[in-house]
């Protein structure tokens, strides 16, 4: 159950409000935010763990890079490993009745939705998102908080005690603040290790839970790198851990777990995919093509859910592959803050080495590429044409969209490869036989189904979100079965 994939039919529908980009007073909001030196928007922005006492940083500063110059615009001091010793010792569980949780995170969720300038401008600034982007993710980050409130505000249980909550830089205030949301509701302590490259957005989403009112025991932050994070997930203090991020680094985690923690600490796993999707020839070509655009591109290709692999039938490619090389030249390739913008940068130059590797190893097989800009970390929006999914060798986290083609009676093979690939992350069909996309749903192995729709940007509630087999170890989330796992187990009931 805690994988059951569900078929989502139809257009996203927000929880939360949205923020209107074409109002002057939003836009001056974040525009203000665009300038200011980070060094002098203290208090928001610290250069330092954020725990609970007073341990000065003892490890050398690190650089913030903005990922649209390559220039640094902060330092961070990361947490060296006494400074995670002593978050932990520190570390306290949420005391409060879980009413007054949910209070508290419902008022963080106001204090976050206040604060949307500063919030845009860090995600433009730091992670290169454009600002539809950034709206889209402080929404998420919003009904994350809102969303586990309700879920657990008439919950009694105990909390497990002390989680390590490690997030990832491609969603750094979404899913940081979704991992810590749930964690806090069932009343434990949380430490918690955004990545290494976004910092700052996590910092100040830190600062506004703590101003909220979420005790500084109950919440610690510890910037770093891996080795941050490898004092953490090897540590008895830690009574469980949930992580996003890659599927190599979830197995080093959890091999460091099973090597320094209490056997049964759970480990709640988010991690890549290798995500296919199939057009068939009774495919409306206007909305596939829109939609293999966004799901392939928007945020730069760098969601974990993004489309790598289309599947187009042989009968309507040619025509198919056309519309979409049209449409990818519609793409506007540059700075986040430039709101024509549909593709920033990638996030830093060791992903962008790796993106542009890939694509030069497979320029025989180029149809289509966009160019892109010269400064920062761009990829040029890229078409690659492959014999099928098994050409994809590792998960390209960037604008690159592979393309195979399939004969009709070929598609139980087509299904089979994309399980083979061991991931079963989202998966997306565009058909307009209602027995196929039965028949093509059930057999697909993958946490989320799309059909006749895009296959990005999950809605908290009404669309939970994760994987199966090397995409993660459920439960999803944003549904009912995540925030139970943050609780301590049930004892055993008394043999009579
Ligand atoms: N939840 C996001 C989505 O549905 C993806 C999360 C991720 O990339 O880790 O697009």
């Amino acid at each position: 159950a805690l994988h059951a994939p569900h078929a989502i039919y139809g257009e996203t529908r927000r929880n939360s409000a949205g923020f209107d980009l074409s109002d002057e007073t939003t836009l001056a909001g974040i525009f203000a935010t665009r300038d200011t030196p980070l060094e002098a928007a203290a208090p928001l922005v610290h250069r330092h763990a954020e725990v609970a006492g007073n341990w000065p940083p003892a490890a050398a500063p690190e650089e913030v890079v903005s990922p649209t110059t390559g220039a640094a615009i902060a330092q961070v001091t990361p947490a060296d490993a006494a400074t995670v010793e002593a978050a932990i010792a520190a570390a306290a569980p949420w005391a409060a009745p879980a009413v007054e949780r949910a209070r508290i995170l419902r008022t963080a969720a106001d204090l976050y939705e206040a604060q949307s300038g500063p919030i845009f401008g860090l995600l433009a600034r730091e992670a290169g998102k454009t600002l539809n982007d950034a709206v889209a993710e402080l929404r998420e980050a919003v009904d994350f908080l809102r969303y586990y409130a309700a879920e657990g505000e008439a919950d009694p249980r105990a909390p497990r005690g002390r989680i390590a909550a490690i997030s990832p830089w491609n969603f750094p205030l979404a899913i940081f603040t979704g991992q810590i949301a749930a964690a806090l509701m069932a009343g434990n302590a949380v430490l918690a290790k955004p990545a290494g490259q976004t910092p700052l957005i996590a910092h100040l989403a830190t600062r506004l839970l703590h101003e909220a009112g979420v005790p500084t025991p109950a919440l610690q932050l510890l910037p770093g790198g891996p080795e941050t994070g490898a004092v953490l997930t090897g540590h008895p203090g830690i009574d469980g851990v949930v992580f996003t991020g890659s599927t190599a680094t979830a197995r080093r985690i959890q091999a460091s777990m099973a090597a320094g923690m209490a056997p049964g600490t759970p480990l709640i796993a988010e991690t890549g995919g290798l995500n296919a999707m199939i057009v068939d020839s009774t495919a409306l070509p206007e909305q596939a093509v829109r939609d293999i655009v966004a799901s392939a591109f928007r945020s730069a290709g760098q969601r974990c859910s993004a489309l790598r692999c289309l599947y187009v039938q042989e009968d309507v490619a040619p025509h198919l592959i056309a519309m979409i090389q049209g449409a990818m030249d519609q793409l506007t390739v540059g700075d986040p803050w430039d709101l024509a913008t549909d593709v920033g940068p990638v996030i830093d130059g060791a992903a962008r080495g790796g993106i542009l590797g890939w694509i030069e190893e497979h320029r025989g097989g180029i149809l289509h590429q966009r160019p892109a800009p010269r400064t920062g970390f761009f990829v040029p929006p890229t078409l690659i044409r492959v014999p099928g999914i098994e050409a994809l060798t590792r998960e390209i986290f960037g604008p690159v969209l592979h393309v195979a083609t399939y004969k009709a009676a070929d598609l139980p093979r087509v299904i089979q490869a994309i399980n083979a690939t061991g991931y079963g992350l989202t998966f997306g069909l565009h058909s307009r036989i209602d027995s196929r996309v039965q028949e093509v749903a059930e057999a697909v192995h993958a946490g989320n189904i799309y059909v006749n729709r895009n296959q990005v940007g999950a809605t908290v509630g009404s669309q939970p979100f994760g994987g199966e087999g090397l995409s993660g170890t459920g439960p999803k989330a944003g549904g009912p079965l995540y925030l139970p796992r943050f609780f301590a187990p049930e004892p055993a009931p008394q043999a009579p």
